[in-house]
């Protein structure tokens, strides 16, 4: 068997996904992170959504609201699951842990594998560019990778992949786009990914320069000043 073929996503030496990105980003902001954890206000907003959205996929919370200054946007998250449970009404699992990777949802009989999001605001002019922008994500890819190889095993030649986008402005709500990915994709990924993967585990580390400020709005990286010898 073929080295890329035996690879298990359960194998302890795998990378989480979002560790993974944050070094291609840039490898000083990988060691950053471990070092300072960052818990902006987005990131906040973020995992408040994912608690809801698990809550109300696993336990049958039900609708009627919370005593929250964000209750708005609970009922966006409410909608948000009617609105899956009724594309795919079948079998519904939440958070699905592969080794590091933790899914947020996989759906239906076929395994339509949900991932939610949480932005500041949808701007129409951009949304499809922000799809895009998860066409391409290592985390899908990753995701796609632990449905398609259960137990080591390649099972399936394509999974549905799906974005449950939530968002406060321009008022609470949210939208949703799914796409296929193939296993000839998947397999492409992973080649990459385990060069990627080797060099985290011997901590290779340089600074990314061309990451230092955000390309849309032009801000610094959150380590900037720390990163150039400041506090
Ligand atoms: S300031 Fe630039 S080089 Fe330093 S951690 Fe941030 S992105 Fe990397």
């Amino acid at each position: 068997m073929e080295f890329i073929e035996s690879l298990k996503c359960t194998d302890a030496w795998v990378k989480s996904p979002s560790s993974t990105s944050l070094y291609l980003t840039c490898p000083q902001q990988w060691v950053f992170a471990k070092q300072f954890p960052l818990m902006s206000e987005g990131i906040l907003k973020g995992r408040k959504v994912a608690k809801w959205m698990e809550k109300l996929g696993g336990s049958g919370l039900k609708y009627e609201g919370v005593q929250d200054e964000d209750s708005d946007l609970f009922m966006a998250c409410a909608k948000a699951q009617v609105f899956l449970e009724d594309k795919f009404p079948l079998m519904q699992e939440s958070e699905v842990v592969f080794g590091r990777a933790r899914i947020d949802r996989i759906l239906g009989f076929d395994k339509v594998i949900i991932d939610f999001k949480y932005t500041n605001k949808i701007d129409p002019g951009f949304l499809q560019s922000k799809f895009q922008s998860y066409y391409e994500s290592w985390q899908l890819y990753h995701y796609a990778w632990c449905v398609m190889s259960e137990r080591g095993n390649w099972v399936k030649e394509f999974v549905d992949v799906g974005i449950m986008l939530i968002s406060d402005k321009p008022k609470p709500g949210f939208r949703f786009h799914s796409w296929v990915v193939s296993r000839g994709e998947v397999r492409t990924w992973l080649e990459s990914a385990v060069k990627v993967w080797e060099m985290m585990e011997e901590a290779r580390v340089w600074k990314n320069y061309n990451s230092c400020f955000n390309d849309k709005y032009n801000t610094e990286c959150f380590w900037y000043r720390k990163c150039k010898g400041g506090v």
